[in-house]
């Protein structure tokens, strides 16, 4: 291995054709040489290993080229050119700010500057991470910057732009290097292996490319880590292995899971996956992107954001066709919101766990809205019942809320809200009564003018399992931790006030102590909904309220109250507070 060069080294570009994704840069450039028009100074900005070094080399020999090619390359003959390619060119002098970057430094530097040079027509001076140099450095190159001899160019490179003073920023010509594209990246890497004599799967590299987060350089220094466990052939399980990637086969699996609301396959695959070594957040993450190249891949003018393999760019197409906008976007903001809430969350798993199971409920809500409606269409005798308690609610809804001198708020994808045209939250106080009106009959005429397109759902799918009061209970302790998982722990501490009752027709009862409780419950009443029909397993579920009079003043606050409260329930407390000699008021 003694005579092994690092891929990146080896396949480093010698001409501006043979740089990889850069192209807008590279012809700029080509038409300053050509038109005579070049700058005296340039700053090269971008993320690391995209090409700005090897540009500024690149730079550096043409112009010193003795026998420029049409085309603008240099002709890599010439004897400027072949001690370019030997690295032992004078014209060109490298100063890399990270590690010199005192004043002393550049004032060496500088001081070259004044000199000709004695072949070629240019010296070239790069400065790599000028943002490293000291304050004062800075100021001691300025002057030579501004007042530069013909004969000399200066190629600043940095990661960061924003820390480069606006002073120089104004005396340069500045270049944004972009981060190099997958598939430009596994084409150069196709090519590299190509050369190399190296079996590669396309997917592997792909993979490779992917994970270098384009940078051209990373994916080679990648490659060769990865050529170095597998003699000369490099497939895609053993990138996956040696990278320990999360396989996408694995969200295309979940995603069809989710797509069928089979809650068992998720939680099986979820656990197969952390079995395997991965963390919780990193699949919710990749579950993201899955979802969002699904969604890039809906639309051919968005197929391009799509930066996948040919193979792999198809089942992406098929996996879209399943997929409606109208799960897509519910569930990457679950994803989204999962992944917000998972360094706080004390049940990391749990977390996860629940997120699939709600975004699983998507596709199964809707089609029950659609029932919902469907029902409302179809039987006509019963329509106007129907419609009259969907109403009715929205007019309690609307009448609890401006009572409380507050905007109605009603979740966008609560069922009543879907009824309700958008204008009802607008509604001012003093004209609540006739907005009310037109709003009731714009949702009457929303739900006629819909029904011609409603299709017809099977009521008999609607999961109806029988459940006990004692079931029913048990389900709301973990309703509660459940809405505390969420973090919305206010939500999770009214639920636990009172218990809940189980009524006729699976019509679940909670007491509450005042209008803004309801209001809270009502913000997430969808969420906890899906919950209880999900666990157990029936989707005439309804929750309502009663708000209890005077319930506000049994609500135990300090800790004396809490005291009394449970010496309610268990008067042996105090017997136990006077034997340890405890105040009930600390
Ligand atoms: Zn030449």
């Amino acid at each position: 291995m003694s005579d092994f060069i690092v891929s990146a080294r080896k396949y480093r570009p010698s001409t501006f054709n043979a740089v990889v994704g850069q192209n807008s840069i590279t012809s700029t450039l080509k038409n300053a040489i050509k038109s005579n028009q070049l700058a005296q100074s340039f700053l090269f900005c971008g993320p690391r290993g995209v090409g700005k070094t090897s540009c500024a080399r690149i730079l550096a020999k043409t112009i010193n080229c003795e026998n420029i090619s049409e085309n603008i390359e240099a002709c890599n003959e010439c004897v400027s050119c072949k001690s370019f390619n030997e690295n032992a060119s004078f014209n060109v002098h490298e100063l890399d700010a990270a590690s010199n970057n005192s004043v002393d430094d550049i004032r060496r530097l500088v001081d070259q500057v004044r000199f000709a040079p004695q072949i070629g027509e240019y010296n070239i001076y790069i400065i790599d991470e000028v943002h490293m140099l000291s304050t004062q450095a800075f100021n001691a190159f300025l002057k030579t910057l501004e007042e530069p001899p013909k004969h000399a160019k200066f190629i600043l490179a940095t990661t960061e732009k924003h820390k480069i003073i606006p002073t120089i920023l104004s005396r340069c010509q500045i270049f944004d290097f972009k981060r190099v594209g997958v598939n430009d990246i596994s084409n150069h890497l196709a090519f590299v292996a190509k050369s190399e004599g190296i079996t590669a799967e396309q997917e592997a590299l792909h993979l490779i490319a992917q994970k270098s987060d384009g940078s051209l350089r990373d994916s080679l220094s990648l490659f060769d880590r990865l050529i170095s466990f597998s003699e000369k052939e490099l497939s895609y399980q053993s990138v996956i292995e040696h990278l320990n990637i999360l396989d996408y086969e694995y969200y295309f699996k979940v995603t069809a899971a989710l797509l069928k609301n089979d809650i068992n396959l998720l939680l099986l695959l979820f656990n197969e996956i952390l079995d395997n070594g991965f963390d919780g957040h990193h699949f919710i993450i990749g579950l993201s992107e899955h979802l969002r190249d699904i969604l890039v891949a809906k639309d051919e003018s968005t197929l391009q954001l799509l930066d996948k393999g040919e193979a792999l760019q198809q089942r992406y197409l098929e996996q879209s066709k399943l997929c409606e906008l109208s799960f897509l976007i519910p569930a990457l903001s679950l994803c989204n919101e999962c992944d917000m809430q998972y360094k706080q969350s004390n049940n990391k798993r749990l977390l996860v766990e629940l997120s699939l199971m709600r975004i699983s409920s998507i596709l199964h809500q809707m089609a029950e809205k659609k029932s919902h409606k469907s029902f409302v269409v179809s039987l006509n005798d019963q329509k106007k019942q129907v419609s009259v308690e969907k109403v009715t609610e929205i007019d309690e809804k609307i009448e609890k809320a401006t009572e409380s001198h507050k905007k109605p708020e009603i979740e966008s994808n609560s069922e009543i809200a879907d009824l309700t045209p958008k204008s009802i939250p607008r509604i001012s106080l003093s004209s609540k009564k006739k907005s009310k009106t037109i709003s009731i009959t714009a949702a009457f005429k929303q739900m006629n003018e819909k029904k011609d397109v409603e299709e017809e759902i099977d009521i008999s799918k609607l999961r109806n399992a029988d459940f006990s009061a004692t079931r029913m209970l048990e389900t709301w302790k973990e309703v509660i931790a459940f809405v505390k998982q969420m973090g919305k722990s206010n939500l999770g501490i009214t639920l636990g006030v009172f218990l809940p009752e189980l009524k006729d027709n699976h019509v679940i009862e909670l007491p509450l102590s005042n209008h803004s409780q309801v209001e809270m419950l009502l913000e997430e009443k969808y969420m906890i909904l899906e919950f209880l029909r999900n666990k157990l397993e029936n989707d005439y579920i309804e929750i309502t309220t009663k708000v209890i009079k005077g319930g506000e003043s049994n609500i135990p606050y300090t800790n004396k109250d809490k005291f009394a409260k449970m010496m309610e329930q268990n008067p042996h407390l105090e017997t136990l507070r006077m034997k340890l000699g405890l105040d009930p008021d600390y």
